[in-house]
């Protein structure tokens, strides 16, 4: 016992203090914003909402991205937002939340437990703000690198009692009107042999009955010129590889499409996979996956410079793995993350806000404010009413 013991206090070490990398990734894809600081834009009206959620994104995980990219006095796109607030996340029964009850409240403006989608605890299930944008005549997407039936998308346009019945999820995606559906994960939309539903629905044929244009390869998505559109690659989540288009390519192609529509468009994107690489304490996929989706966000943001009435929101719905920058040097190398957990922590995370409006996103208020704000933004007045009390 006393000959091992000083191994066992080196791995009680290790375990206690967490896992620690140098971060060492190629980021040359990267095209930094030329503008560091965006105007404030007091006044205009906001027609178009674009809604960022970076899965997992803390304080850390962008601070990485930015000093891996553009050193700690360059900006990422995000970073170049006029406004910025702090988002509290806590769910319904739990101090750490989850994605899909993170998700819920963004959408729906009311607090749920962990793994609800769209649905309280008591069974009710409330509007979401792409349901209400839609009911103004809005139109509306969904981009995600996920399955688009993962939990942050999912709280947009289903209802269910558990995130993790996907499948289910598909049946209320499937006829939400949701115009442009952008992502991953046909596993859940198509029978097997080709997918995985077991009752031998084929929600492509069913949504192409319905007018939906289908699109399963990243040639067919950005060659779509119609809406209704479903394009999904892979049956699982994106690789985010050369094989495949950008989500800023996807962002692109989205905004594209509903800015089409006169009365204007709710699109929210998500870079699903920075909370996988925060599970899996990955920093060099972090800083990855985190510059990938601030590139969409560059998309959005110079859409809504030229457009006027666009207001582009960028938020997290938790942070994931407790990432702490511990080393580094001024010009980005040698910085190293360390983690304390696998899973997600507890605390607020950052809002950045561009557009008309966009004052109204400072200060400190909780996720279920998010959706309320947003509806503010939109002119929402149903949304707004049935939440007064
Ligand atoms: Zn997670």
């Amino acid at each position: 016992v006393i000959k091992t013991l000083p191994y066992f206090l080196a791995l009680l070490f290790v375990v206690s203090t967490g896992f620690a990398g140098t971060i060492d990734v190629d980021v040359s894809f990267y095209e930094a914003p030329t503008e560091l600081e965006l105007p404030l834009h007091v006044n205009g009206e906001v027609m178009n909402v674009i809604l960022f959620i970076g899965d997992g994104m803390g304080n850390a995980h962008f601070s990485a991205a930015q000093y891996a990219a553009v050193g700690p006095e360059g900006r990422l796109h995000m970073q170049t937002m006029p406004v910025t607030g702090l988002m509290g996340t806590y769910a319904k029964n739990r101090l750490i939340t989850d994605s899909a009850a993170s998700g819920s409240a963004m959408a729906t403006g009311y607090k749920t437990d962990n793994g609800m989608i769209s649905q309280l605890p008591d069974g009710s299930e409330p509007e979401t703000i792409l349901e209400a944008s839609k009911a103004e005549g809005k139109a509306t997407g969904l981009v995600a690198t996920s399955t688009i039936t993962h939990a942050t998308p999912a709280s947009f346009a289903a209802h269910h009692f558990s995130r993790s019945e996907e499948k289910e999820i598909a049946l209320d995606m499937a006829v939400a009107g949701v115009d442009v559906l952008f992502g991953a994960g046909w596993k859940h939309w198509l029978p097997e042999p080709d997918g995985g539903r077991t009752d031998g629905r084929d929600l492509f044929a069913e949504m192409n009955a319905n007018g939906y244009v289908i699109a399963r390869t990243g040639e067919e998505i950005l060659a779509a010129s119609d809406t209704p559109v479903i394009g999904l690659l892979r049956d699982g989540a994106l690789y985010e590889n050369d094989e495949e288009p950008s989500l800023a390519e996807l962002t692109a192609k989205a905004i594209d499409l509903l800015s089409a529509d006169d009365d204007g468009f709710f699109l929210m994107v998500e870079g699903s996979q920075i909370d996988w690489e925060g599970h899996s304490n990955e920093e060099d996929e972090i800083v990855r996956r985190t510059l990938l989706f601030d590139m969409a966000i560059g998309e959005a943001l110079n859409f809504a410079k030229a457009d006027g009435n666009t207001l582009v929101i960028v938020t997290a719905d938790h942070e994931t793995g407790g990432m702490a920058l511990t080393k580094g040097r001024l010009d980005g190398s040698g910085i190293v993350a360390q983690f304390t957990t696998t899973n997600h922590t507890a605390g607020p995370v950052a809002v950045f806000a561009y557009g008309p409006g966009a004052i109204r996103y400072t200060g400190m208020y909780e996720n279920s404010d998010l959706a309320i704000k947003i509806a503010e933004s939109l002119g929402l007045e149903d949304f707004l009413k049935d939440r007064a009390d």
